[in-house]
């Protein structure tokens, strides 16, 4: 079971996200818990203000830290010490992520490692300009990013990580060895899938799909991932785990033999 509370102020964004498909039955099978919680609630004063106009200018509104701290406490049942919350996770209190632009990149194969490490994860979503730096300093254990880009809030994000974690639990998904040849996963590209019809408007399936001859198809599927990723993305060609055989299949690449069945450029 793995655990998310994930602290935001916007809860009714993620109804439709956590409630359909696979993540909705992981939650009814117990593989995952979801438990949202509005920073808002947590909000001291009548009005519940949860942020405030940027010290030194700068225009946009800051995320106030007291609402997020609170909201963490209160989450966990447990008072913050002054020094912050490192101490606390030192004696195995879960990880408090914060979602940020700025953070680590969130991939596969970290994923992957917060799915065999983690029970319980805590997730901040920002807003606005963001949330005050001591959030950051005395509350987050870790930044996560998922993508060199800029959203409106962390939700997304946080709807992100959850989805990659949950798919990667395992008895979730009906194949778990399927995960292991998603792309990422090894550090390539997945090769390409075709189902029924064999022919659509015209256009046919790979001849040897159709063979029956499982080694032969086994072969063609690691042969098209790795021309699938070098025409893609030849970066990850750099640190994927290859054997001699891969090597030699993308040498010959580089001398003109087949490439992908399917053209890339559109
Ligand atoms: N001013 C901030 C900066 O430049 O770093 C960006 C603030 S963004 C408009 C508001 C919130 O969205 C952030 O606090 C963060 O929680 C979330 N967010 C935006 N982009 C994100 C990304 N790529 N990954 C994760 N969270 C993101």
């Amino acid at each position: 079971m793995l655990k998310f509370d994930i602290l935001t102020l916007f809860p009714e964004m993620f109804a439709g996200a956590f409630s359909e498909s696979i993540i909705n039955r992981a939650r009814e099978r117990g593989f995952v818990e979801i438990a949202l919680h509005n920073i808002r609630d947590y909000a001291p004063g009548k009005h519940r203000v949860t942020d405030d106009t940027p010290y030194g200018g700068g225009g946009g509104m800051i995320m106030k830290p007291e609402p997020i701290f609170y909201a963490v406490e209160a989450v966990l049942g447990v008072d913050i010490p002054p020094e912050g919350y490192a101490t606390l996770r030192r004696q195995g209190y879960p990880p408090v992520i914060l979602l940020t632009p700025q953070g680590r990149l969130f991939n596969q194969p970290l994923a992957r490692q917060m799915v065999t490490t983690h029970q319980h994860l805590v997730l901040i979503c920002g807003r606005y300009e963001g949330v005050d730096e001591r959030v950051r300093q005395f509350l987050a254990t870790d930044e996560l990013s998922i993508g060199d880009y800029v959203l409106s809030g962390g939700e997304i994000g946080a709807m992100v990580v959850v989805d990659a974690l949950t798919r990667l639990i395992p008895g979730v998904l009906g194949d778990d060895a399927a995960t292991a040849k998603d792309s990422h996963s090894e550090g390539l590209l997945e090769h390409p899938h075709y189902t029924r019809p064999a022919e659509f408007r015209g256009h046919g399936i790979p001849d040897i799909l159709l063979s029956g001859h499982h080694a032969n198809q086994q072969v063609w599927r690691r042969q098209q991932s790795l021309a699938r990723t070098l025409a893609r993305r030849p970066d990850l060609l750099e640190t994927a785990s290859l054997t001699d055989a891969d090597h030699d299949f993308l040498r010959s690449l580089g001398q003109g033999s087949p490439v992908e069945q399917q053209p890339d450029s559109k």
